[in-house]
């Protein structure tokens, strides 16, 4: 331990991000990033904003929480741009919970929710998954605790339906329930329609995925008015700038340009149908995903081999050592081409070990 490091974080283990490399010689599935470049308008406005850069950007974000209220059908004061989801996590943790306010979430999600626990000291009640990897929303049913739920989760890829959701938030009124919804855009149902009714509900979206950006870190909370002007309390006392300005021109752009969009998701939805057939046909347990990544496991291998074995034959993907799901892997969807690469290493690493395909 360094000796500079304050006694109350002597214990945290951070959050680990998947493997980044800069060569480029992968084919890269381990981040669950859009295999498509942002739109031209997108790359267009962001440049745009490259000759303001001596200025400071806009703190409220004024243009971009107005294009993402039209979006989402809901008031500029329901919305809080952010750097990434990331940081509307971190601002909620460090806005609702505290020691004596603790937060709940499943055993198998986000890596993050522990991490942001464990560095802000607020206890974590960890619920486990079913056997099969759902959530059971009865779990959640008047916790009377603060609550954090990926829909879908991660790195299943299962999802709640809004109807789920619903009794959650509606059972639990006077702690705050946050819906990350970073991977909604690829199949599952949005939360976003009960924010008018229900003032404890923080749905938490990105940019990163289906939109993207993952480098230009843009995420939104949206929330009642009440959810947002607390969280900007905490923005002002932390980081009043934290959206930079070519970020926001980048996001309204995206924003405009929403029909390019929804075409990559839907045709992400479409390999991610052809890729988990694919690894059925090779003899592979698939979770059922609504998101941009499939979850699998092989009897044939166990997934820290697979891992390693696809990474030796160029292909990256994401392995998690903790217990429950050790013998999977975390698949990104990529284009079609990148997919039939991965098939085709895995069916050789499978036949290498003599796996009777
Ligand atoms: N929530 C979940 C469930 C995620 O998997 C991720 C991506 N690592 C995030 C939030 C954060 O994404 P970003 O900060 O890029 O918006």
């Amino acid at each position: 331990m360094s000796r500079f490091l304050s006694s109350g974080h002597a214990a945290l283990t951070p959050y680990t991000p998947g493997e980044q490399p800069r060569d480029q010689q992968y084919t890269k599935l381990n981040t669950n990033e859009s295999p498509f470049p942002p739109s031209p308008l997108v790359q267009a406005a962001a440049a745009g904003a490259a000759g303001s850069l001596n200025l400071y950007n806009d703190p409220a974000c004024t243009a971009l929480r107005e294009a993402a209220a039209r979006l989402w059908g809901v008031k500029p004061e329901n919305i809080m741009p952010v750097n990434g989801s990331d940081e509307i996590l971190y601002f909620a943790f460090l806005t609702f919970c505290d020691a004596a306010r603790p937060i709940a979430f499943p055993d198998v999600s986000y890596g993050f929710y522990p991490v942001y626990a464990d560095l802000m000291h607020i206890p974590a009640h960890i619920i486990p998954l079913r056997e099969d990897f759902s959530i059971d929303p009865e779990d959640y049913a008047a916790l009377g605790e603060n609550i954090v739920i990926a829909n879908p989760n991660a790195p299943t890829g299962m999802a709640l339906s809004p109807a789920q959701i619903e009794t959650i938030v509606r059972s639990n009124p006077d702690n705050v329930v946050i819906i990350d919804e970073a991977y909604v855009d690829f199949g599952a149902e949005s939360c976003v329609g009960l924010i008018s009714k229900y003032d404890n509900l923080l749905v938490t979206r990105t940019f990163s995925k289906s939109r993207s950006l993952a480098g230009a870190r843009l995420g939104f909370g949206i929330g009642s008015e009440e959810l947002i002007r607390d969280l900007n309390t905490i923005r002002y006392s932390v980081h009043p700038y934290n959206v930079n300005s070519m970020t926001q021109a980048a996001g309204a752009a995206a924003i405009a340009d929403d029909a390019y969009y929804e075409e990559n998701c839907r045709r992400i939805e479409e390999i991610r149908a052809y890729a988990a057939g694919e690894l059925i046909a090779l003899g592979f347990e698939v979770l059922p995903s609504k998101a941009n990544f499939l979850f699998a496991r092989s009897p044939d291998i166990p997934g820290g081999e697979l891992y390693r074995k696809l990474k030796e034959r160029g292909v990256l993907v994401r392995w998690f050592a903790s217990d429950r799901i050790r013998d999977f892997t975390r698949i990104t969807v990529g284009t079609r081409g990148q997919m039939d690469i991965l098939l085709d290493r895995v069916r050789n690493i499978l036949e290498e070990r003599g796996a009777n395909l």
